[in-house]
């Protein structure tokens, strides 16, 4: 048997743990306080060493469950065609970082409900497993909730909890995307966004109160709701701010273009001379693509200086000078590698337009409205 190399790689603050069904799982290095947290916790419930290890076990456990919520929400996604670029394990959670959001509310309701069926589903097949083994051990009201009395029911009831936390109708949870999907049917994503994050900061202000009385444990989810909420709204703005504005408001008229045949000596003597990084590539007055800076640099270790455009060129992103930049930005996010967009009137190019560009105009916007 070939044994494969696994060297533990860091990236960033996270620990890569392995690659599952093509994900890469990483591990936030704040992630360990959670089981430091949960062994003190149980050291002082219990005061045994057996109790100390049922805790660490259990949070094991509940944590290999928040991987699989994750799974749902990411496998879900690819059967729409949308891929995830990394799971990650926070000590308040699990986060499928996914490639964008479906843009259909029916498929963005589906998606986001997979995750909590997971739990569901982990609940109900220990239900079974308990009903049949007659392993169900009777609730003692005066007995905290999480101990060693019955694993397997501890387990279940904590798929419970986080199925049911997290269909709390806010953003972050996987609630607020269904309550803004949902409300997108009846009055357009912009408008369901800002409500439901409204309907969000309600519900934070008001698990905050009742934690002043009550649960010290709500103050933390209502900080956590409120950030979440704010931080959705500003997606939002950002893209009120660029709707309605015409891409030709924000390109470059300036620029240099490449040919097929061009040699990649004659892109690297532009890039030298000038700022621009990535060009569009002409065949007589027709796009035909775009060689990125990385895409050259790569030609030239490859293909050496007589390298051709040609070879290192991919497909063109190309937008109407009358288009708006909200759905630019949208194009530009979508695609990872492209990194600029050619502006067209008539099939003709007039213009490119990068997220430099789109960052500069919002900035002189921003002045605009100081002034
Ligand atoms: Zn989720």
């Amino acid at each position: 048997m070939k044994r494969r190399e696994r060297a533990m790689k860091w990236s960033g603050w996270s620990l890569h743990l392995g690659r599952i069904a093509g994900i890469d799982l990483y591990m936030h290095a704040t992630f360990p306080l959670l089981f430091l947290w949960v062994g003190l916790l149980y050291w002082v419930q219990t005061g045994t060493l057996g109790g100390i290890l049922f805790g660490l076990a259990f949070i094991a456990v509940l944590f290999f469950c928040v991987v699989l919520h994750e799974y749902g929400h990411a496998l879900t996604a690819r059967r729409f065609g949308i891929g995830t670029r990394y799971i990650t394990l926070l000590p308040i959670g699990g986060l499928a970082a996914l490639e964008k959001m479906p843009k259909d509310p029916k498929q963005e309701i589906i998606v986001a409900l997979m995750g909590p069926a997971v739990n569901v589903v982990i609940a109900l097949g220990l239900f079974i497993i308990l009903s049949i083994s007659g392993g169900w051990a009777p609730i003692d009201p005066e007995a905290p909730l999480m101990m060693p009395a019955n694993f397997l029911q501890s387990v279940l009831f904590a798929n419970l909890f986080l199925a049911v936390f997290n269909m709390i109708p806010a953003f972050p949870m996987d609630g607020g995307r269904v309550l803004r999907a949902a409300l997108t049917f009846s009055m357009g994503r912009m408008k369901a966004t800002a409500l439901a994050a409204r309907i969000g900061q309600t519900l934070a202000l008001g698990f905050g109160i009742l934690g002043l009385f009550g649960n010290p444990f709500l103050i933390l989810i209502a900080v956590f709701i409120w950030i979440g909420a704010a931080s959705e709204a500003g997606a939002t703005e950002l893209e009120t701010q660029l709707r309605h504005k015409p891409v030709s408001r924000a390109m470059i008229t300036d620029f240099h273009t490449l040919a097929p045949y061009s040699s990649l000596s004659h892109a690297v003597g532009l890039t030298l001379a000038g700022k621009q990084k990535d060009f569009p590539v002409l065949d007589g007055s027709r796009v035909v693509g775009v060689a990125h800076q990385t895409a050259i640099l790569r030609g030239l270790r490859d293909y050496g200086l007589e390298g051709r455009i040609a070879d290192v060129m991919s497909e063109p992103l190309t937008a109407d000078y009358r288009d708006d930049l909200a759905s630019l930005l949208e194009a530009l996010q979508q695609e990872p590698e492209a990194r600029l967009v050619c502006i067209l009137d008539r099939g003709k190019l007039i213009g490119i337009v990068d997220m430099e560009n789109i960052s500069e105009f919002l900035r002189i916007q921003a002045a605009l409205r100081a002034a």
